[in-house]
């Protein structure tokens, strides 16, 4: 039997940055920029969001924003092991939520909670679209503003 084709790496950054995008305005943050070409500090891709806004979130809102990237990437694509920029994201986590845990395997337990939070909203199929509809144009389009984002959203959200 043929084995199913591998998702393109492009694809899985796509769908990473966008999983970002998506969960930072569910948490009304606005995106500033969002792209899939690699910024020179290793990681393939970002999202910029807007700093004092992101600052005045809640910690474990903004650890599930850092986790969002890795959820919407294994929704999209659960085989795909490229799990680079992962990392970057944990670390942010981390630092967002690291003072509610008292021991390593409490920030363990905490950080696989929130990844879940993250994984849960945006299997909900309204953001889901808007996931997909953020992952296309980027493919198509490399770099977003965050106008663009929005709107893309907006109107992914309220199809049916
Ligand atoms: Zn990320």
């Amino acid at each position: 039997m043929k084995k199913p084709p591998k998702p393109s790496h492009d694809h899985a950054i796509a769908y990473h940055e966008a999983g970002h995008a998506v969960l930072a305005h569910f948490l009304q943050v606005r995106t500033v920029e969002v792209s899939i070409v690699a910024d020179g500090s290793g990681r393939d891709g970002y999202t910029r969001h807007h700093a004092s806004q992101m600052r005045a979130l809640d910690a474990t809102a903004r650890a599930i924003i850092s986790l969002g990237g890795m959820a919407a990437q294994k929704l999209y694509c659960p085989r795909f092991s490229d799990d680079r920029g992962g990392e970057d994201d944990e670390r942010d986590a981390y630092d967002a939520v690291g003072h509610l845990a008292r021991t390593r395997r409490e920030t363990r337990v905490l950080l696989n909670c929130l990844g879940e939070c993250a994984r849960a909203l945006l299997s909900k199929p309204r953001l889901w679209r808007a996931v997909k509809a953020v992952a296309e144009a980027l493919l198509a389009k490399k770099t977003l503003t965050g106008k663009e984002v929005d709107g893309i959203i907006r109107k992914a959200s309220r199809k049916r």
